[in-house]
């Protein structure tokens, strides 16, 4: 059973301090978690998790993973001002874009950030814009399908990120003569993976490579950057990663890789959804019920506070605030407010009897919820709370008025009419 982390009398005291709808994220569970996986890594020396700000880019849980030692990638120029803010800079953050404007180059190397490079064509385009630095990570796409076991996890084949293999030869070539002196290599290669091979599989792969090019280049390899991908059990059916015996296979094949070469490259990680998801919940407020040729529950949270479910018919988990224990035997379909017949949190899905003015959450709302929001139809981001260590909530981010909203569209009076 999937719980939240608070009752219903605790979250009713809470709305009445942030108006519903907003997202809500557990410090506790989220340090505790950060805590586990470095545990986890900590048979490498230079481990490292940086963890990936598109996620969840709140200053405040930004903050907190760096306390718990975390450092920041970065894909854009508004995420490398956000960890600039929070004093991470340098080798802290790992600068990972793709189809990358000059001027965010030039950004990621004034704060010292390693880049990661998508594209061998980026390496002119990095020596004009910002230089090439003594130390980089290529971002490597081995094509095809990505197997581990017997299980396809996913299609870098058709995906628009990184070098082939015979690119990664002759970019290190060039690096090299302009000047490089250190390497790392990265690799993202499937997303919310549910399966314990993956990492290893993957680790393998970039260790082998890494050999490879030490062999073909001469390159001094620094690190190893497994990226993103471990997944997180959005059905109650689903289990939470091992990361004990994920960061065990992948010492493994470390050993076997790299034992016999004598070296000792670091491994770096950039979660996302691993590290807040399951942290956060959107709590909402059921306004309407409505009977027609099916059963809807009508809330006032919509797409715009989160996208998975209508851009990836993602499940995510729905309780209804003191019926945890009831039993599911009514079928809905939960919706917002969009003018959009996809603007649906869930579709025939198995509830306790639902009331109007019933409080409903929904789960797993911390990695790629909040931050995926958007304005459609004139809907306004909601607000950010943390729920803190002692029980107590701070508001981490305040919900959009319509004056934000106009803000960009300052004429006709607009912003007087707000
Ligand atoms: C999105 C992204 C991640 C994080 O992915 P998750 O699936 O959330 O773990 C890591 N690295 C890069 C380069 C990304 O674009």
């Amino acid at each position: 059973m999937k719980r939240v982390p608070f009752t219903k009398d605790q979250l009713e005291a809470i709305v009445t301090k942030y108006p519903t709808p907003f997202h809500i994220y557990d410090e506790k569970a989220i340090r505790e978690n950060a805590r586990e996986l470095h545990k986890a890594f900590s048979w490498n020396e230079g481990y490292k998790e940086y963890f990936a700000v598109k996620a969840l880019p709140n200053p405040v849980i930004c903050k907190i993973l760096a306390e718990e030692g975390c450092g920041f990638d970065c894909s854009s120029l508004t995420e490398l001002m956000l960890s600039k803010a929070l004093g991470v800079t340098g080798s802290n953050i790992k600068f990972s874009s793709n189809a990358t404007p000059a001027e965010e180059f030039e950004f990621a190397r004034a704060l010292g950030a390693t880049i990661n490079l998508d594209d061998i064509s980026h390496i002119d385009f990095l020596a004009k814009h910002g230089g090439i630095p003594e130390v980089i990570s290529c971002r490597y796409n081995p094509g095809g399908d990505f197997v581990a076991g017997n299980a396809v996890m996913g299609s870098p084949g058709e995906a628009k990120y990184g070098f082939t293999r015979p690119q990664l030869t002759e970019g290190f070539n060039r690096l090299m003569a302009l000047g490089v002196k250190e390497f790392g290599l990265h690799a993202f290669l499937a997303s919310n993976i549910l399966d314990e091979r993956y990492y290893p599989a993957l680790a393998k792969t970039l260790f082998i490579t890494a050999a490879e090019l030490m062999e073909d280049t001469g390159a001094k390899i620094a690190f190893i950057n497994l990226s993103g991908g471990v997944g997180i059990p959005y059905k109650p059916e689903d289990k939470k990663q091992d990361i004990f015996q994920i960061a065990g296979d992948v010492e493994k094949a470390y050993n076997e890789v790299f034992g016999p070469l004598g070296i000792k490259p670091a491994i770096f990680t950039e979660l996302g959804r691993y590290m807040t998801g399951p942290y956060g919940y959107l709590v909402s407020r059921v306004l309407h019920q409505k009977h027609t040729h099916k059963e809807y529950v009508g809330l006032d949270a919509c797409a715009a506070n989160l996208m998975r479910p209508a851009m990836y018919g993602a499940y995510h988990h729905i309780t209804i605030m003191g019926k945890e224990g009831a039993p599911r035997d009514h079928m809905y379909d939960v919706t917002g407010a969009l003018c959009e017949n996809n603007d649906k949190f869930a579709i025939d899905r198995m509830l306790p009897e639902v009331d109007i003015g019933d409080l409903l959450v929904i789960h797993d709302t911390g990695a790629h919820g909040h931050a995926m929001g958007y304005n459609y139809n004139g809907r306004l981001r909601s607000a950010e709370v943390l729920l803190k260590e002692d029980g107590s909530t701070e508001l981490i981010r305040r919900a959009e008025t319509p004056k934000d909203y106009f803000a960009t569209i300052d004429f006709l009076g607009l912003n007087d009419i707000v």
